[in-house]
């Protein structure tokens, strides 16, 4: 009885000898015949011994999978050769569909083995740096056996799911509009700036590898060796490398214009809201959908606005609002939100849209915050980024103005978060996918934001309600330079109006306190803790200048010497001197025995 043949296909990887598993060369070796593409024979010609070789074009490949099932059948092992991986727009399909054509079983026919190989979209992301991290697909833009429709509706699939695409077979001398087309529909989801990388023969002596754009890289060389990777709305581009994070990043504040979560928290519930986190997914999934209705209040509260004429122009809007508030006007608002807070089964969600939607009715707001928000295109990947931002009404001032109180209403929403801090500031956290346009609206409204974490922040007296603002000046020149200063650990400045220094600022990190046009300067407070206590005064009577000098001393020798998460009084303490300024030892207080003895 004759011996049984074999089909072996298999995948050699991109090109290079190297690149070749450790199986797809043995096969080889064991192999009677190769079957092959004229250029892939060559590309593995340092494998062969004394193997038949059988030559076909490229566009033979039904005759190649014939004639290897004809060959295999007839009792020989038969090896077809595919670059990549075989069963990637390779041969393998192709072989098995030649099979069942004629009966096949793996019972009763010839052996079949698929043996993989590194593909294209493999081998040309190592080159680029690490693009395919995330969800990723592989398109072929050759309609030769495809139709077109077909193909385009996937890259629209894929653009709107955010995958990472990798286009094999992007243009050939014939076929040169598919790629033309691809970009346009991919750029209806990502910007322009999209990072692209070219990839041609890779892993092969002619490799070139090209970083551009989506919106650029037409204008590049773009051919069959070529393989095409379009990041996601999240792929970076890092010194000459393409990198696509493995998630999505959601905090935002305002001294960089993306924070990354910390390696350590990445897995807690808090940072990722959108997660499907067990035994509250039916909570989760109604918080969708009152996110649903609120788009549609404001898109309502919007056309609202429109319909008034108003400009739908944010910017515009909160100028009118810092000139036009009027406290009755406001009050009489408060009053009808008030009743209608009265009536039953009605949401927060639609309280504070109603109340929105009434102060630009009546002109008091051109247009809400929100309702612009609901314009900007809402799909699922251009989830709201989560802002995080300290606001005050201001350095020497804790009370807020109604008009300024209908700002933050505006601003904050339904989903944000308006948390009251001992800090003088209030935390908002609010989703947004506009987080400039919120700090806008904020500043407009005359109030101060200034970001969060490890950063300068300056605290300071109400300057008795206003009255003794003499050194307000200073106070604000501290905020303007150094308020939201990134140092190794967040840092607040304390400043007092005048000797009474009642807002407790002697307590914090840096302290000053203003004694008839002069300030003592004072260091290393610790307002908090069992062990807290008072900063070390360290100068007395220093003009304003001078203080601002030693702070700026203070805080860039902070900066540069300090060990990450490092607090400024422990910093002070071991380094011992800062800016000329000696730490000394806190001294505890006596403890004076009781009189009563024991
Ligand atoms: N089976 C192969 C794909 C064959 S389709 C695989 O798994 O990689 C042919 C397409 O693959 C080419 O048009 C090109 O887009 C891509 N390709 C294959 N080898 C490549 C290489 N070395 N460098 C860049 N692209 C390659």
């Amino acid at each position: 009885m004759a011996t049984r043949g074999k089909l072996l296909i298999i995948g050699f990887g991109p090109g290079s000898f190297e690149q070749i598993t450790e199986r797809a060369r043995t096969a080889i070796q064991e192999s009677d015949v190769i079957i092959g593409y004229n250029t892939y024979v060559d590309l593995i010609r340092g494998l062969l011994t004394d193997q038949e070789i059988v030559r076909t074009g490229m566009t033979e490949e039904v005759s190649r999978a014939i004639e290897a099932v004809r060959q295999a059948e007839s009792g020989k092992k038969v090896a077809v050769i595919s670059s990549g991986d075989a069963g990637v727009y390779g041969m393998a399909g192709l072989v098995y569909e030649v099979l069942i054509e004629q009966g096949w079983t793996e019972a009763t026919g010839v052996e079949v083995e698929v043996i993989p190989g590194i593909s294209a979209i493999n081998s040309c992301a190592s080159l680029l740096g690490a693009p395919v991290m995330h969800d990723a697909c592989t398109i072929s833009l050759s309609d030769h056996l495809t139709p077109w429709e077909v193909i385009a509706k996937r890259v629209e699939a894929a653009g709107m799911g955010d995958f990472i695409v990798a286009l094999y077979n992007p243009r050939s001398g014939r076929r040169t509009r598919q790629i033309v087309e691809t970009q346009r529909i991919l750029l209806k989801y990502r910007s322009a700036d999209t990072p692209v990388g070219l990839v041609k023969s890779a892993y092969r002596a002619s490799q070139q590898v090209v970083l551009t754009t989506l919106g650029e890289m037409l204008e590049h060389e773009i051919g069959m060796l070529t393989t095409v990777i379009i990041g996601n709305r999240s792929t970076k581009v890092y010194d000459g490398k393409m990198i696509t994070p493995r998630g999505y990043q959601r905090k935002y504040t305002l001294d960089r214009a993306e924070q990354p979560i910390k390696m350590n928290e990445r897995l807690r519930e808090e940072h990722e809201p959108w997660a499907l986190h067990g035994g509250v997914s039916a909570g989760r999934g109604e918080k969708t959908k009152r996110a649903g209705s609120v788009e549609e209040d404001a898109s309502r509260s919007l056309g609202v606005a429109l319909a008034e004429g108003a400009n739908p122009s944010v910017g515009v809007a909160l100028e009118a609002r810092a000139n036009s508030f009027g406290g009755v006007a406001v009050v009489e608002d408060a009053t009808e939100v008030v009743n209608a807070a009265a009536a039953p089964a009605r949401s927060s969600a639609d309280l504070a849209m109603e109340a929105v939607s009434l102060l630009v009715n009546r002109g008091v707001l051109e247009t809400s915050v929100v309702a612009r928000e609901a314009q900007v295109q809402g799909d699922l990947f251009s989830q709201p980024l989560i802002l995080e931002i300290a606001v005050s009404p201001g350095v020497g001032n804790k009370k807020l103005t109604p008009a300024q109180m209908a700002v933050l209403l505006d601003v904050v929403g339904e989903d944000g978060e308006f948390e009251y801090t001992p800090h003088h500031y209030v935390i908002l956290r609010v989703p947004t996918r506009e987080p400039e346009l919120i700090s806008e609206a904020l500043t407009a409204a005359g109030m101060i934001v200034q970001p969060l974490g490890d950063v300068v922040q300056i605290k300071a007296c109400d300057f008795c309600n206003l009255e003794k603002t003499e050194s307000l000046p200073q106070a604000e020149e501290l905020l303007r330079r150094f308020g939201g200063l990134s140092v190794p650990k967040e840092l607040k400045i304390g400043f007092a109006g005048c000797g009474m220094a009642c807002y407790g600022s002697v307590n914090e990190d840096i302290a000053m306190v203003y004694r008839r046009g002069k300030f003592d300067l004072f260091l290393g407070g610790k307002a908090i803790g069992r062990n807290a206590h008072p900063a070390q005064r360290v100068a007395e009577g220093l003009e304003p200048e001078q203080l601002l000098a030693a702070v700026e001393e203070i805080l860039a020798a902070y900066k540069g010497k300090g060990h990450p998460d490092e607090r400024f009084h422990k910093f002070f303490k071991r380094v011992g001197d800062v800016a000329g300024f000696h730490h000394e030892d806190y001294q505890a207080p006596l403890v004076i025995e009781s009189i009563c003895g024991d």
